[in-house]
């Protein structure tokens, strides 16, 4: 059985090599052979030297490279659509996800499940983080249809028909968590301790989680639009019987019309309220508007074959005569 490896790197080179020895280390002794597909996402530093460097020394290792970042959604499509292993893991390069784990996530794709999903503690985290999480996990399963679980990221393996049934997914919004749970197929989770981060930092900034998250809940199904129909017909119903109480009192007690402050805190809460539902609305015209556009996920620079046929592209590449 061939496993592959599919490795996003975003500006990594504090940790790629560190990375491919402790992974080299771990399947010299597996029983299956193994191999590994990074995909440069338009690092910006020495990243991609290094992955030419490997790819040179190891015929296990193969590499993409982008134009440009394209995210790592993109980077682990493309890694998806190039492995050609029986199964696929998904791994990041900054060693949270313990090559230690491979062989049981291997052991339990053999007894039959398609998803061997590594599910993680917390711990190494910051507080900020774990709290905000939480939050968006709990807040998140109410508004969507396939299930989040906490914890449960990108690390996993596929069977290769899972890997079939995502690539059938080609929407340009991608949000892997979603997809992942929506294809569907028998699927373990194995828990595992969350290692610090080896070396560099994170790519994750609070807003971009924030827009992250607005995207999984957006990018999965229309219900916000049901909630600001909902919303809508109650501001409605509840004006209508405001109109009646109002009426009524001028009925009954004559013509008496302060109410300038009510008046005013009306108009801008409705006001208010517009804005956030046309927002709603518009995000998902623009997501229409992303899709309609048909663009490739990625562009690609450079992979390990283009490398090797062009020497000039590299310093040390072509001296090792592989062509
Ligand atoms: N990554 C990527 N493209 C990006 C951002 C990140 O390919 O635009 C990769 C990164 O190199 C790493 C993985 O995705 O291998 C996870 O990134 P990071 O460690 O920054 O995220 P975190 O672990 O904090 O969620
Ligand atoms: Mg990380």
């Amino acid at each position: 059985m061939l496993i592959s490896l599919v490795v996003p790197c975003y500006n990594e080179q504090a940790v790629i090599e560190h990375f491919y020895r402790r992974v080299a280390d771990h399947i010299a002794t597996a029983e299956h052979t193994y191999e590994l597909l990074f995909v440069d996402d338009g690092s910006t530093d020495g990243t991609l030297p290094a992955l030419r460097r490997l790819a040179e020394t190891d015929a296990r290792v193969r590499y993409l490279s982008f134009s440009r970042n394209f995210g790592k959604e993109a980077a682990m499509l493309a890694g998806l659509r190039e492995a050609t292993g029986d199964a696929v893991v998904l791994m990041d390069a900054d060693l949270q996800h313990p090559p230690e784990l491979l062989s049981r996530m291997v052991s339990l794709h053999r007894q039959g499940f398609d998803q061997v999903i590594a599910q993680r503690t917390r711990t190494g985290d910051g507080a900020l983080r774990t709290a905000t999480a939480r939050l968006y996990y709990r807040l998140v399963n109410r508004f969507m249809d396939v299930e989040l679980v906490d914890g449960v990221g990108d690390f996993r393996l596929l069977s290769r028909r899972a890997v079939r049934a995502v690539l059938r997914l080609t929407e340009s919004n991608r949000f892997s968590k979603g997809l992942f749970a929506w294809i569907g197929f028998p699927s373990t989770t194995l828990a595992y301790e969350n290692a610090v981060r080896e070396h560099g930092s994170s790519k994750w900034s609070l807003t971009g989680l924030f827009d992250y998250g607005v995207d999984g809940v957006l990018s999965f199904n229309t219900r916000p639009l049901r909630a600001a129909l909902h919303l809508g017909s109650t501001l409605t119903l509840g004006a209508g019987l405001y109109a009646v109480w109002i009426i009524a009192a001028v009925v009954v007690g004559g013509v008496d019309t302060p109410g300038y402050a009510t008046l005013l805190a009306a108009v801008t809460a409705l006001a208010g309220v517009h804005m956030v539902m046309i927002a709603v609305v518009g995000e998902y015209v623009g997501r229409i508007y992303h899709e309609v556009k048909r663009r490739p996920h990625y562009i690609l620079k450079e992979d390990h074959l283009s490398a090797r046929s062009a020497p000039a592209l590299t310093s040390s590449a072509g001296s090792k005569g592989r062509r």
